[in-house]
């Protein structure tokens, strides 16, 4: 199948219903990407600030870029000029210095909160008490530049289909009780983005509205091997 196909089927599968989608495109090359491009995709995710810049600059300016990987507080002036949604928030500083850069470039970042949802320990994100810390502080409310678009999570990386449909139940509980809670007046908490190329299916079943898919689109990547020291 060519990227081109699988583009459009996997856009007749989603827009039916709803759910946006994040073209993962870390690891592959620009003309795989515009690829993609030209078959109507605008959405593209990448994981690494460094790539992430580099494919900004050389392909097309409406392209909106979604950042899906940890992002470290030095690296935000990198990104603040462009980026379109930072998936994954997963601390207040950071928030902080997001919302530093975005006043810096004149503008409101958009943001998801990215939640601790796996039973893997090396996953990032924000456990439940933390992201409610994050919500009430008072340091939250005086950040005028950044708006949160809601919640990110990653489920258990497991093939045990139940395990993973329980990450996606328990993120969306959390995402209607946060929105209940904090964001009743603000139409604009509207996102849950959960589901990658494996599960998207069962995020969806779950309440999942936008999926960062990769593998689905451009095939499978080639997997780095670090040796253990
Ligand atoms: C790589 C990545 C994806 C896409 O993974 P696939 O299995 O290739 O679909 C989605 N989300 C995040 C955060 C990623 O790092």
């Amino acid at each position: 199948m060519s990227i081109t196909a699988n583009i459009q089927d996997i856009q007749q599968e989603l827009q039916p219903l709803g759910v946006t989608l994040v073209t993962i495109s870390k690891t592959k090359p620009n003309e795989d990407i515009l690829e993609a491009y030209e078959a109507g995709q605008r959405i593209f995710g990448e994981n690494l600030v460094q790539e992430l810049v580099d494919k900004y600059e050389a392909l097309p300016k409406d392209i909106e870029w979604h950042l899906v990987g940890h992002l470290q507080t030095n690296k935000v002036k990198y990104i603040a000029p462009f980026i379109a949604l930072i998936e994954s928030v997963d601390s207040l500083k950071l928030l902080k210095e997001i919302d530093k850069h975005a006043k810096k470039n004149n503008r409101v970042i958009d943001c998801l909160l990215q939640i601790d949802i796996s039973l893997e320990e090396t996953k990032f994100g924000l456990d439940h008490v933390e992201v409610i810390e994050l919500l009430e502080s008072q340091e939250y409310t005086e950040l005028h530049n950044i708006r949160i678009r809601g919640l990110m999570g990653i489920a258990t990386n497991t093939d045990n289909q139940k395990e993973i449909k329980e990450d996606f139940y328990e993120l969306k509980m959390l995402f209607d009780g946060i929105k209940t809670s904090y964001f009743r007046t603000e139409s604009s908490f509207d996102t849950l983005s959960m589901g990658m190329s494996s599960d998207y299916t069962i995020a969806i079943e779950q309440g999942s509205n936008m999926v960062r898919l990769g593998s689905t689109i451009f095939g499978t990547r080639t997997i780095k091997h670090f040796k253990a020291k």
